[in-house]
């Protein structure tokens, strides 16, 4: 019988990002306290938690001394290395374990373990070579999509390929070792079901998620989606067998394309909580970060019940262009909740934060977030009064 880590207890965190900012939140909500390790400082993860430690991730001395001080460690991204995950795992217990990691940070294995467990994914190749990709090409087909095997995400590292006369451009453009080519997929929508496994082998799903992508980086969600009743069942059946198959303890969250002729294939798996899932902190009992703090601790799974249909929409850096957002007017909806992240440099691309709307129907609840969303971009009147009534709250400050 396993003994549970309990509150009180110290989770290790590896990465800094909203993701384990959104986890921290949630354990020390739960009364445990929270290391985090990145090499950087002042980050989303490191300004809520106890401890933040800036070290290389490669730098096993500060690793192991990282391990030491915690009751164990989780992630939240994937691009660990496996002597990195090693040098954890003689001190202290990962979860979810290093050979998880292993087969998801590289596209070529993760889909050819899908692929031999029978479980349906987009058709691919492996890559070394410019004459394996012609003959990929020539077995795909075109239109196909070139991604480097490791450290890809939000659409980075692809490379579209339209004609076989592109192939030698594309495999320079890409310029890395290890490769993967998809066939394109013609797809009617994309679809992710996030679903938790806990140390007893229980497994919990939030049901189906619709997500929409701006430039490959998630845009909106909407759950539950609006999809026929058997998609919905295969979707979630599929997502509970990934996670028993690969051993998991922890959230992990399956990411599909639904085929025009209604077919669901795998696009890519995340052995974490996933950007889908982040709706269910304001719309679920238990959200994926409780989810995840429960099952690496041990404890039973909390309900995965929906309370309220929902929808988010992410908050990118380009928000920021014309000025600062205009958070009043978003928070001026009600039912709609803003998260944001604690970055300060608004990048264009880059996840400043998130805004989830519960209504009665997923399309009440997406109207009103892109409503919202679209009532943060600054509108010049606005800033000028605003720049105005800070410019002579200046002056009387001065003058007193
Ligand atoms: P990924 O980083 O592989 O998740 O890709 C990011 C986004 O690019 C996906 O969510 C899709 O919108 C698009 N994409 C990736 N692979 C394919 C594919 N094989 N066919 C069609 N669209 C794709």
């Amino acid at each position: 019988m396993m003994t549970p880590i309990l509150p009180g207890a110290t989770i290790g965190v590896l990465g800094s990002g909203q993701l384990g900012r959104m986890f921290a939140i949630a354990a020390r909500t739960m009364g445990y306290r929270v290391h985090t390790l990145s090499p950087d400082n002042d980050t989303p993860a490191g300004q809520v938690s106890d401890v933040e430690i800036t070290a290389a991730y490669d730098d096993l001395d500060a690793v192991r001394q990282f391990a030491r001080s915690v009751d164990v460690v989780t992630f939240e991204f994937e691009n660990i290395s496996s002597e990195t995950v090693l040098a954890l795992e003689e001190i202290v217990p990962v979860r979810p374990q290093g050979e998880v990691l292993h087969t998801t940070q590289n596209r070529h294995r993760e889909k050819s373990f899908l692929g031999r467990n029978g479980f349906p994914v987009t058709p691919f190749r492996a890559i070394r070579t410019l004459s394996d990709l012609k003959s990929a090409l020539r077995k795909l087909g075109t239109p196909a999509i070139l991604k480097s095997a490791d450290f890809g995400y939000d659409g980075k590292g692809q490379v579209r390929i339209t004609s076989a006369d592109e192939a030698e451009d594309a495999y320079r453009d890409l310029g890395t070792v290890e490769m993967i080519l998809e066939t394109a997929v013609d797809f009617d929508c994309e679809l992710s079901v996030v679903v938790a496994r806990g140390m007893d082998g229980a497994v919990a799903d939030w049901g189906v998620v619709r997500n929409s992508h701006r430039r490959h980086i998630l845009d909106v969600s909407t759950a539950p989606a609006e999809v026929p009743p058997s998609v919905a069942r295969i979707a979630i059946k599929i997502a509970h067998s990934v996670v028993q198959e690969l051993n998991v303890v922890g959230v992990l969250c399956v990411e599909y394309f639904l085929t025009r002729d209604g077919r669901l294939l795998i696009n890519e798996l995340a052995p974490r909580p996933h950007n889908s899932g982040h709706f269910t902190i304001d719309a679920s009992v238990t959200s994926q970060f409780e989810q995840q703090v429960r099952a690496v601790c041990g404890l039973p799974l909390g309900s995965t019940e929906i309370v309220r249909p929902a929808a988010m929409a992410n908050l990118m850096g380009d928000l920021w262009r014309q000025g600062e957002p205009n958070w009043d007017a978003a928070c001026a909806f009600p039912g709609v909740k803003l998260h944001l992240y604690g970055k300060t440099e608004p990048r264009a691309g880059r996840k400043m934060g998130h805004l989830t709307a519960i209504a009665p129907t997923t399309a009440e609840a997406e109207l009103l977030v892109t409503s919202a969303r679209q009532a943060l971009l600054p509108y010049p009147q606005a800033q000028s009064a605003r720049q105005a009534a800070h410019q002579r709250q200046s002056r009387e400050t001065r003058a007193n």
